[in-house]
C-alpha cells in the first residue's frame, strides 16, 4: 500500500510550523526526497503556470520550498511547463503570476521550446497511438509534479494525472501536428469544429479566447483555420450557447488522459517522480481559462506521494467529504453537503482517469494516509 503524506490547511497555532509553507517543509522532509533525487541531478518541477486571468495556480512560495528542498540534496531543480499559448507570452504569464527565477530560486523554462515544437513521439496505447512528449520532460531524469487540484469542464477533476497528461505533452508535433498533441485527447477523428449559426449569439468569446487567432467572424459567419488549430478546445468551452462543438467522448477523454500520463511517466526510471497535490483555492475550472472563479470547496491542504494513483485517490476522497462553499458556482447549482461537487459542476466521470491509470499500472487506489 502506498503512503500519502498530508498536511491540513488549517492553522491553529501562531507558529511558522503551522503555516502552509512551514507544513510543506515538514512534508518534504517526511517524504524522504533523498530516496528519489541525487546530487547534481537535474530535476523538473512541473507545474501549470496559469493564464493571464487565472491566478489561482500553485503559489511561488510553495514552488520555492520544493526547489529549496531539492537544492539541499545537491540536486539541480528548474520549474517548467509546456507551451499552452505562444511560448514567449506564456513565459510572461508565468512571470505575471509570480513564477520567475527570482521568486522560485531556480530557472523557469518552457518544456517544449519557444514554439512548442520540441518534443519526442512516444507510444501511448490504443486510443492515442503516439503522443509528443515535451523534450525537456522526456530527457530529464527526475521530476516533482506540483499540481493545483481543481475542477475542469472536460476532466471533471484536474490533479496530477491531468497535469502530466496535458502538461507533459505538446500542442503539436512537427510532422503529425495536433493529432499527436494534447488535442488528440480533447477531440477525435479529424476534430472538425462544428458551428451552429442558429445557436450562435455572436458574443465572439470563442474568437477572443483562441490562443492562435484561427477563428474570425466575417459578415457574421465564423471562419476557422483547421490547419493551424491545435484543438485545445477553449473555444468550445467558452461557448455558452452550445453554438460550437468539437467531437469528443467523455469516457475516451478520461482513458486518453491516463494513457498520456503513462506515456510521459514511461520516460522516467523507477522511483524518480514525486507528486505533490495542492488542494487549495479549488476553483471550478482549469488554470488555462481567462478567469479563476471563487473556490467551490474550502482549502484542504497538501498531499505528497510517490504513487500518482494514490495521491489522486486520496485527493478525491478528501474532496468528497468537503461541503460546497456558499457564494460560489456550487451554490448557483443548489449543491448541498454530501454532493460530489466536481461531478455536479461538470457531469463528467472523472473517476475513470484514476481507474484507468491503476489498470495501466501507474499505481494503486489503496493508500495509507499519514497526517502531519
Ligand atoms: S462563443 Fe459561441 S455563441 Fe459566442 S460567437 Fe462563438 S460560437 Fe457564437
Ligand atoms: S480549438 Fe478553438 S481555441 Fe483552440 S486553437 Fe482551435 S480554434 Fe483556437
Amino acid at each position: 500500500m502506498s503512503k500519502v503524506y498530508f498536511a491540513s490547511s488549517r492553522a491553529v497555532k501562531w507558529k511558522y510550523d503551522e503555516s502552509m509553507p512551514g507544513k510543506l517543509e515538514r512534508l518534504l522532509k517526511e517524504s524522504n526526497l533523498s530516496n528519489y533525487f541525487e546530487r547534481d541531478e537535474w530535476v523538473a518541477v512541473k507545474t501549470h503556470w496559469g493564464s493571464e486571468g487565472a491566478h489561482r495556480v500553485v503559489r511561488p512560495v510553495f514552488l520555492r520550498k520544493v526547489v529549496d528542498a531539492l537544492k539541499c540534496l545537491g540536486a539541480k531543480p528548474f520549474v517548467t511547463d509546456s507551451v499552452r499559448i505562444k511560448g514567449l507570452d506564456y513565459l510572461e504569464v508565468a512571470n505575471q503570476n509570480g513564477i520567475n527565477h527570482l521568486s522560485v530560486g531556480a530557472p523557469v523554462v518552457l518544456a517544449d521550446g519557444l514554439y512548442g515544437n520540441d518534443n519526442i513521439l512516444v507510444k501511448a496505447g490504443d486510443i492515442l497511438k503516439e503522443i509528443a512528449v515535451a523534450s525537456v520532460i522526456y530527457d530529464v531524469p527526475a521530476m516533482v509534479v506540483c499540481s493545483h487540484v481543481k475542477g475542469h469542464i472536460q476532466a471533471g477533476y484536474a490533479g496530477a494525472i491531468k497535469n502530466i497528461a496535458m502538461g507533459g505533452v505538446s500542442s503539436k508535433h512537427r510532422d503529425c501536428g495536433w493529432k499527436c498533441g494534447r488535442g488528440a485527447m480533447h477531440t477525435m477523428g479529424e476534430g472538425v469544429l462544428a458551428w451552429d449559426k442558429e445557436g450562435c449569439e455572436l458574443c465572439y468569446q470563442c474568437m477572443e479566447i483562441c490562443p492562435l487567432d484561427v477563428i474570425k467572424f466575417i459578415d457574421d459567419e465564423l471562419k476557422w483555420n483547421s490547419d493551424e488549430c491545435w484543438r485545445c478546445g477553449r473555444c468550445e468551452r467558452v461557448c455558452q450557447s452550445g453554438g460550437l462543438s468539437l467531437p469528443g467522448d467523455a469516457e475516451r477523454f478520461m482513458r486518453s488522459l491516463a494513457a498520456a500520463a503513462a506515456a510521459v511517466l514511461g520516460t522516467f526510471g523507477k522511483n524518480k517522480v514525486v507528486y505533490i497535490n495542492f488542494l487549495t483555492e479549488i476553483q471550478p475550472e482549469c488554470d488555462c481559462m481567462p478567469t479563476a472563479d471563487v473556490p467551490v470547496m474550502q482549502d484542504q491542504g497538501i498531499l505528497i506521494s510517490d504513487d500518482i494513483v494514490s495521491v489522486e485517490q486520496a485527493s478525491i476522497d478528501m474532496l468528497l467529504k468537503s461541503p460546497p462553499l456558499p457564494q460560489s458556482a456550487a451554490e448557483d447549482r443548489n449543491m448541498a453537503k454530501g454532493d460530489d461537487v466536481l461531478f455536479r459542476l461538470s457531469e463528467k466521470p472523472y473517476h475513470l482517469q484514476i481507474e484507468e491509470s491503476e489498470k495501466l499500472g501507474l499505481g494503486s487506489r489503496k493508500y495509507e494516509l499519514i497526517t502531519l
